[in-house]
């Protein structure tokens, strides 16, 4: 066992915190000896969204993507599936990294957008326990205290945080839920079913529209018909499906006829239960 604090502990304890109208010097460019360096040997964690951005980009569909660019590590006390950019088994390089930069630049993940700033948000806002931004100074980096002076607030409009942060919100919200606390992890259906509806969104639609899904659930109709094209609307209705299939909310409705037909069929097994227990 080690005293050793961990990551996050280090950041609460020793980061400066910042606001949004606090500054620093900060310019990235290509005449920098470290240009690229920092797209190479990193753990590059993606989001839903950003995995809709990327294969948005490269034209491909989603499980596609998964299967070229991520892998999905999994530690015994990992408690929902996580999906991390790939590196070059040889190189260490990031698939998407060339000598002018980066190849996806417009739709680069949020991580790569924030570097150097990190972002640390407590699971409930409290007066005194606030998300604050912080500054990440790593001895590879030679942009810091050259250039441009920003505050945070220019940094994130520049970086183009808020869509991210705006199509991120639900998936935030997923991870903060107080379901993680109780739970010693999800069983081997509920990960692929996490997994599916909010990384490979394209087996997700297929799962929505070849299944008997739209049978058993109330979904609009206009809703359904954006969805079929809409990866935005697809990826906001998968959050939805799975603060009902995974927290148990009543963010979807089941159909009547669905209830009443589980409510024969479980009324049935009671009479044939009772029926064989009275040796029937
Ligand atoms: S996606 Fe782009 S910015 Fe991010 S690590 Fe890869 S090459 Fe670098
Ligand atoms: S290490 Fe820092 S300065 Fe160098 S390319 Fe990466 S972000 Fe830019």
């Amino acid at each position: 066992m080690t005293n050793e604090p961990s990551v996050q502990e280090q950041i609460l304890t020793d980061y400066a915190r910042m606001s949004l109208d606090d500054s620093f010097v900060f310019q990235c460019h290509q005449g920098l000896a470290c240009f690229t360096r920092c797209c190479q040997d990193v753990s590059i964690v993606l989001t839903p969204y950003d995995v809709l951005r990327l294969k948005t980009a490269l034209g491909i569909d989603s499980t596609e993507f998964l299967r070229q660019y991520t892998i999905s590590p999994f530690t015994q006390d990992q408690k929902f599936p996580a999906v991390l950019l790939r590196m070059d088994a040889e190189t260490k390089a990031c698939a998407f990294v060339g000598t002018e930069g980066c190849g996806v630049y417009r739709d680069r993940p949020w991580a790569c957008r924030m570097y150097p700033l990190g972002v640390a948000e407590p699971r409930s806002v409290t007066p005194t326990d606030r998300a604050f931004h912080f500054l990440l100074r790593e001895d590879l980096c030679q942009g810091h205290d050259q250039g441009r002076t920003l505050t945070v607030r220019q940094w994130l409009d520049d970086q183009g945080i808020e869509e991210y942060e705006m199509m991120g919100a639900s998936f935030k919200a997923l991870m903060l839920h107080e379901f993680w606390d109780k739970t010693d992890g999800l069983s081997p259906e509920q990960m692929e079913m996490y997994y599916m509806a909010c990384f490979d969104l394209d087996r997700f639609r297929r799962f929505v529209f070849e299944s008997r899904f739209l049978q058993m659930f109330v979904v609009d109709e206009a809703r359904a018909e954006t969805m079929r094209t809409s990866d935005e609307d697809l990826l906001d209705f998968a959050m939805q499906w799975l603060q009902f299939s995974l927290f148990n909310e009543q963010t979807m409705k089941i159909k009547p006829a669905v209830l009443e037909a589980r409510r024969q069929a479980a009324a049935a097994d009671v009479r044939q239960a009772t029926g064989s227990q009275r040796g029937y």
